[in-house]
């Protein structure tokens, strides 16, 4: 094949552009570093939540949204504060990309098959104000079938593309170099890794059987953002924003995440701006049944779990599960530790703890609604959080509080202080004695009684108030929450047509990017802060927006 286009990445971002070239009936040349087993890349572990505004199921659970509340809440969060260079286009796609989310986003995907349930979560509840950080209301809508499902709408398009000969893929390609004539990028070349047939998100071997040079008239990078190297996270950790990087990191993304094509593309000429942006969660736990290597799972809270630092003190307001995650994780490293605990009941871990991944949630991936009630109904937690419970190491389950406290000081060796058990009751006493009256001084559960107006939370997300030394809600559980890495949030910087441009501002002839590398359009479109489901979403709207720019 003499490809129209190469794209450098079969994750979502790629497959999307894949997609629209296709249908555009452009050829197409699909490298990656992995096996086929790994196409749709982080999408496919993905909880599948996509950030829609005003929704028909919105409106169905009473929820009143509009753009511009919603671009109210995006610009608060991103706080863009390099109008003059770095965030020029992230400030421009942010406003295309939540009008998209407005409008066209949800008939898009609705025309490729894509289902949403209708329950609205309401994740990254912010950090207090109306003009800042987080989501005014519910907008995570999850997809019917989670991160697999929204794969697979691009997916299969795409190889009914390579059974017509008009995709061609080339798997256990690692792009190494973009080649570069006459200041144009006009093709890639690099290392053609051996054969290796390990199972999706497994990590495979680097070794080297033969090279190779591939050639087109433009190049699309769509590779991912930096999630798993630990070492480029920490080159660009914002120490005098959030404080030192933690030492203990654990990773949600897998190994391929590696972020090695940023400073490739730097090397043909491309911008990375925005480097030391990055959104990463404070909840992170050690799966107990690791896929890649130091695997972490994210636990995506309600808010009524008491939340302690390393030191055993309550964290101040609003660092309430839910509500800030880069607020909280500057709470958190400020102690001079890298952890904190959760402690919370049987009542709060049945209602409120969801884990975000395809496979931590096995009955909306597969949609079946039968076994999602089974699992949703049934007494106890869903099946995964209680395997977690039973095995997973940073679980602690007491009957008493003396032996929860005596639990997590045997975690805490080695990597933090020793607790005392009347300071941890001290506070929880206080705090339950605030639910002696309807209304309280504690913002906490100001902040729960708000959210059981809001009809998912009350219905499957917030436990009924209750005190948590109550026995007849234990027993009593203590998380140990690790930092977890996840998602890049700068990367190339692209304009509004997903072209890459150079340190002038001007576009490399040739060269496009989309999805995380290009901080998700932009060049970081998020600015500082996220407010969720709006990973996917953006490596949709840039990987559109670089396939359509090819096709015209
Ligand atoms: C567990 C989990 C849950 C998540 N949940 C959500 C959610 O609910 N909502 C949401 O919006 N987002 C979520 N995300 C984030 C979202 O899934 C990712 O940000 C997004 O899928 C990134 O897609 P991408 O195409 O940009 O990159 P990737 O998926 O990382 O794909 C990049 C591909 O490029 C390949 N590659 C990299 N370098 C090279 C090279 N040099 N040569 C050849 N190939 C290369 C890699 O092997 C990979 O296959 C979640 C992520 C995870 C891991």
């Amino acid at each position: 094949m003499k490809p129209d286009v190469i794209v450098v990445g079969a994750g979502l971002a790629g497959l999307v552009a894949t997609h629209e070239l296709v249908q555009a009936g452009r050829s197409v040349l699909v490298l990656d570093q992995e096996n086929r087993n790994n196409l749709g890349g982080q999408a496919f572990w993905s909880l599948g939540g996509l950030f829609l505004v005003d929704s028909p199921e919105q409106r169905r659970m009473g929820i009143k949204d509009s753009y511009e509340l919603a671009l109210q809440d995006w610009l608060g969060s991103a706080g863009f504060d390099r109008l003059e260079d770095e965030d020029v286009w992230p400030r421009r796609w942010a406003e295309a990309y939540v009008q998209f989310a407005a409008g066209e986003k949800r008939d898009y995907l609705r025309a490729l098959g894509l289902r949403f349930v209708p329950l609205v979560g309401w994740a990254e509840r912010g950090s207090g104000s109306a003009t800042g950080h987080g989501n005014s209301v519910p907008r995570f809508h999850l997809t019917w079938g989670t991160g697999p499902e929204v794969v697979r709408i691009f997916q299969e398009p795409v190889l009914a593309g390579e059974a017509q000969g008009k995709v061609e893929f080339g798997f256990r390609h690692r792009v190494d170099e973009l080649v570069v004539e006459d200041g144009a990028v006009v093709g890639v070349r690099g290392a053609l890794l051996v054969p290796d047939g390990s199972e999706r998100g497994v990590s495979s071997s680097r070794e080297i059987a033969d090279g190779f040079e591939l050639r087109a008239p433009a190049v699309i990078v769509t590779s991912g953002g930096i999630g798993h190297n630990f070492d480029l996270i920490r080159a660009n950790w914002p120490v005098e924003r959030l404080g030192p990087a933690p030492e203990h990191l654990i990773s949600g993304v897998p190994e391929h995440v590696d972020g090695r094509m940023l400073a490739i593309t730097e090397r043909a000429g491309g911008r990375i701006v925005n480097k030391d942006r990055m959104w990463h969660y404070t909840e992170g736990i050690h799966n107990w049944d690791p896929i890649w290597p130091t695997h972490a799972i994210r636990i995506i809270p309600g808010p009524s779990s008491l939340w302690f630092d390393a030191t055993g003190r309550r964290l101040p307001a609003p660092n309430f599960p839910g509500f800030d995650s880069l607020g909280t994780l500057k709470e958190i490293l400020s102690t001079g530790y890298d952890y904190s605990w959760f402690v919370l009941t049987q009542s709060i871990i049945e209602k409120e703890f969801a884990l975000s991944g395809s496979e931590q949630n096995p009955d909306i991936t597969s949609k079946d609604l039968k076994f999602l009630l089974q699992s949703r109904l049934a007494k106890g937690a869903p099946g995964p959080v209680e395997k977690f419970k039973e095995y997973g190491e940073d679980f602690v389950v007491a009957d008493t509080l003396e032996q929860l406290v005596t639990g997590m000081n045997t975690l805490a060796q080695g990597r933090g202080p020793q607790l005392d058990v009347s300071t941890i009751e001290h506070q929880i006493v206080a705090r339950d004695r605030e639910l002696d009256n309807d209304f309280s001084k504690d913002l906490q559960l100001m902040a729960v009684n708000n959210a059981r107006q809001s009809r998912t939370d009350k219905l499957v997300r917030v436990a009924k108030p209750h005190k948590i030394l109550d026995p007849a809600h234990g027993p009593l559980i203590a998380v140990r929450l690790n930092i977890l890495t996840r998602k890049t949030l700068g990367g190339l910087q692209t304009d509004l047509e997903a072209r890459v441009l150079d340190a002038d501002g001007s576009p490399v002839p040739g060269l496009y990017a989309a999805g995380e590398v290009a901080g998700f359009g932009g060049g970081g479109v998020h600015g500082y802060n996220a407010l969720e489901g709006t990973f996917l979403g953006g490596c949709i709207f840039s990987g559109r927006a670089a396939g359509r720019a090819l096709s015209r």
